[in-house]
């Protein structure tokens, strides 16, 4: 074996997750390889220029949420320059008996809102005196039922996990899918008394430069893969197929084709950062591996339509978008308003809006034509938003057979299983959004923190 092909890590998958951790390698002087199978690197995320928009065909934002992505973005400041949604667009609408409410952020609006019945208005004056949960695996919306009441669950939390996961709350397990909600009650005992307390804690720096706030790139997230694929140079290999790894010691054996070609390559460290489908094909050999709860992991189903208007005659979109709960049963999931959020995404006096469809709860909508998924949207967009003058000037649509992965009551068995793979195959990393969170700056510390673990134990 030629040693120029052995490697101290190889990363499988050249998404957020496998890109990010490139990056920290790459800065460290490790000796690596990333394999992807596409002919780009981006995973999920890209970004597209047409007809004076610019829009995004998989996520449009994320939350400043880990002070990995906070450091990342710092790092990259001259590649790409982040960009905070605008605090106009802050507003979240609810769809509620044929129209929008703003979803209240503040106790005078809490009390007024039509969202959530008297009732339940009334109980959360009880909420910090109500008994922590006993059970380990329940679900958001037994908490929420238990907590907070009915009209909350199906007027804030359906909404909201709609909106993250295109997920459904009667099966996403809390401490695994919502694992800050989680911690409130766990730790604190309730939701409110957990807010006011952590409000008042003592911040750490860190903490402080996690803002919480929803972010892009300027002109799209392909920025910011354009800036780690520009960093990470030729340590990327793309269109590989049929890659297989076989776990016996270390280094361990790769192989896969490249240009119809097959190839064998060794690594000390594997990291596969790919989703559950993929590990399948990737171990398919080797049943010494046992990764029967990672394969189970279920992926919800997701359409994203984008309409692009050149003249918008619609209401006026001040707002980050609007979520459609589930007990309205009409067939979007939401509508976001991206050109309200960040520059240059329309044309001026245009708009650019993301229509999500399907989930959960209607894996149905992906089997739909073109035509009949253009026909929902632009009547629910005549419906709720009033724009009905004019055709879209642009219209994409993107269908994502395993969008999210939905984090139920099977997590703890595949969270237990990597560990045990990680642990007798030491050096193979199981990694990207089949654990530690599905959001783009939970991708960027999972990635960081490999980073950082590996550089720690080959140099
Ligand atoms: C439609 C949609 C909307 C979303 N919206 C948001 C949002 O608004 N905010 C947010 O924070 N997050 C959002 N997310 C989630 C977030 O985008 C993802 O969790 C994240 O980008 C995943 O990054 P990743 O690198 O872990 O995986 P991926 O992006 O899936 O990358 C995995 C990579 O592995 C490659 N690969 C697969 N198999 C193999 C193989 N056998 N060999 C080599 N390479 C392989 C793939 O080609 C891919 O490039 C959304 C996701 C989707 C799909």
């Amino acid at each position: 074996m030629d040693t120029s092909q052995k490697y101290d890590v190889v990363v499988i998958g050249g998404g957020l997750t496998g890109l990010t951790l490139a990056y920290y390698l790459k800065k460290a002087g490790v000796r690596f390889l990333l394999l992807e199978s596409n002919k780009r690197v981006g995973g999920v995320i890209q970004t597209i220029a047409e007809n004076g928009f610019v829009f995004e065909t998989g996520p449009n934002s994320g939350i400043i949420s880990s002070i990995e992505a906070v450091e990342l973005f710092d790092e990259l400041k001259k590649d790409c320059n982040l960009e905070i949604a605008n605090p106009n667009s802050n507003d979240r609408w609810i769809w509620k008996k044929g129209k929008w409410h703003s979803l209240p952020t503040t106790i005078p609006a809490g009390i007024k809102t039509e969202l959530f019945s008297l009732g339940d208005k009334l109980k959360l004056l009880t909420e910090p005196f109500l008994p922590k949960g006993k059970n380990p695996d329940e679900t958001v919306a037994d908490l929420v039922l238990r907590r907070l009441g009915k009209s909350f669950l199906d007027y804030a939390v359906d909404p909201f996990i709609s909106g993250i996961y295109a997920g459904n709350p009667y099966k996403l397990v809390t401490r695994h899918a919502l694992p800050k909600l989680y911690n409130l009650e766990h730790n604190y005992g309730s939701f409110i008394r957990g807010a006011i307390k952590k409000k008042f804690e003592p911040k750490n720096p860190d903490t402080q430069k996690v803002s919480r706030e929803i972010f892009s790139m300027e002109l799209g997230m392909q920025k910011l893969i354009d800036a780690l694929e520009n960093k990470i140079g030729n340590n990327i290999l793309l269109n590989i197929n049929n890659l297989e790894i076989t776990p016996k010691n270390q280094p361990y054996k790769i192989n896969y084709d490249i240009n119809g070609e097959p190839n064998e390559i060794l690594a000390d460290n594997v990291v596969t950062t790919t989703g559950a489908a993929s590990l399948i094909n990737i171990f398919h050999n080797h049943p010494e591996i046992d990764i029967s709860a990672i394969a189970n992991l279920k992926y919800t189903k997701v359409v994203q339509l984008i309409a692009g208007y050149k003249n918008w005659h619609g209401i006026e979109l001040k707002a980050f978008g609007g979520l459609v709960p589930s007990i309205e049963k009409r067939d979007i999931l939401g509508l976001l308003f991206i050109s309200s959020l960040f520059n240059d995404r329309a044309p001026q006096g245009g708009a650019l809006i993301s229509a999500f469809m399907g989930g959960e709860r209607r894996p149905d909508i992906i089997e739909m034509s073109d035509s009949e998924i253009i026909q929902i949207v632009k009547s629910e967009i005549a419906a709720m938003l009033g724009h009905s003058k004019s055709e879209p000037d642009l219209l994409k649509i993107y269908r994502y057979e395993r969008a999210i992965p939905q984090y139920e009551v099977s997590s703890q068995l595949r969270f237990e299983q990597i560990a045990r793979i990680e642990k007798e195959f030491k050096g193979i990393i199981l990694a990207g959004n089949i654990r530690n969170g599905i959001g783009m700056a939970d991708r960027i510390a999972q990635g960081r923190q490999i980073a950082d673990k590996l550089i720690n134990e080959i140099k």
